[in-house]
């Protein structure tokens, strides 16, 4: 008998994210069961929730930054126990054959991979619901482990903001001495900052509020640039090795790639919509650089992320919320009023 849940959901793209109850499948023989205890609010959930990404279908439950305690395990699960403590991000699923899952890279499957929310299970076609819920039923090869020495309210926005900043700065090969600059200091963007930070590098953060310039340094950044201050843009220019971009809404990405030294790369995480205004042809080719994006990071790029975060006792800041104060969280994210995420406490969906 599927187990019914009580979560959050939007059910339209102008509703509030409201209570909702749905029911979770029963066990297959390779799923994991969890009750879910604390979820990261990502901006990502707002996109979705308001259906500014034209793909979402309601009713949608949100969540994608999730940790809880495995409950029950399937028959064939050897790799967890009831009682573990796992998380749970993005992703729920992939083929698990083509090139890029063979690599590791299950978020770039060619076939798509399954969202955690706002897909479609690959078995039996039902919608997938987030982390927004009491509980969650999870494939044990799309969980991971929270490794001991890990504040579990501050390591749920590892899950997606931290390995969705992490990656890119493995991939591109990030290291001592490297000058990394950040755009945005949001739940991503912090998360950039610390790991940046702890791979060895001189890290700026360009920001928009002269209210985050002690903050930034107080989470390792070296420089803070305000991206509205001409003067203070000059003063970069060809200076950064990799600049890593969060920003969640359209942008002139131009003053940002000239700080860019030749032959490097401008990363972006934040802008899933066309590029406007265009991108200067001419400031790319003189200095031979490259623009690319990412998108979260592989299973066991997410676990060695969190072992990581434990060895160097990385986590996140955030405020922790009752699920009751979803609504008014998004409107504060939207004035990057935040810091540095928002976690639901998801014990307040009981009251
Ligand atoms: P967030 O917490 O809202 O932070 C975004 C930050 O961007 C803000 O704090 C602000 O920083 C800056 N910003 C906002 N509006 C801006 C504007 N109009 N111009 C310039 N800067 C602006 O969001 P988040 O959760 O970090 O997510 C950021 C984006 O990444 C979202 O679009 C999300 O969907 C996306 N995302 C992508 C992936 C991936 O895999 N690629 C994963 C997760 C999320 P300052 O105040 O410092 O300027
Ligand atoms: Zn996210």
């Amino acid at each position: 008998m599927p187990t019914a849940v009580l979560g959050y959901a939007a059910q339209s793209a102008t509703s509030a994210v409201a209570p909702f109850e749905f029911a979770r499948r029963d066990l297959r023989p390779d799923d994991v069961s969890i009750e879910i205890l604390y979820c990261g609010v990502c901006h990502s959930d707002l996109h979705q929730a308001r259906n500014e990404w034209h793909s979402s279908s309601y009713p949608l439950v949100p969540g994608h930054e999730i940790i809880g305690r495995v409950s029950a395990i399937g028959a064939e699960v050897g790799n967890f126990q009831p009682g573990d403590l796992v998380g749970v991000g993005c992703m729920v699923d992939s083929c698990q054959t083509c090139e890029a899952c063979q690599a590791g890279l299950e978020q770039y499957c060619e076939a798509g991979c399954t969202f955690t929310y706002n897909g479609k299970d690959r078995l039996d076609q039902s919608p997938t619901f987030g982390g927004y819920s009491q509980q969650i039923v999870v494939s044990d090869k799309f969980v991971v482990r929270i490794p001991a020495g890990l504040d579990l309210q501050s390591a749920a926005p590892l899950l997606c903001a931290g390995i969705t900043m992490y990656s890119p700065l493995r991939h591109w090969n990030v290291k001592e001495g490297d000058k990394v600059a950040i755009v945005g200091l949001g739940g991503l963007g912090h998360m950039g900052i610390k790991f940046a930070t702890a791979m060895g590098a001189e890290v700026t953060l360009f920001t928009r509020s002269t209210s985050k310039i002690e903050e930034a340094k107080a989470m390792g950044a070296d420089a803070v640039v305000l991206s509205t201050d001409a003067e203070q843009m000059r003063s970069v220019r060809n200076y950064f090795d990799l600049i890593v971009d969060t920003v969640p809404n359209k942008h002139d990405f131009n003053p940002y790639i000239a700080t860019l030294k030749r032959d490097r790369n401008y990363v972006v995480v934040g802008q899933p919509e066309p590029i406007e205004p265009g991108i200067n042809g001419w400031d790319l080719m003189m200095g031979r650089k490259s623009i690319s994006g990412s998108a979260i990071g592989g299973i066991a790029e997410t676990q060695a992320m969190l072992d990581f975060s434990a060895e160097h006792q990385i986590s996140c800041d955030v405020e922790v919320i009752d699920i009751q104060a979803i609504n008014e969280a998004y409107e504060r994210m939207l004035k990057s009023d935040v810091k540095y995420r928002f976690v639901i406490d998801m014990a307040s969906l009981k009251s």
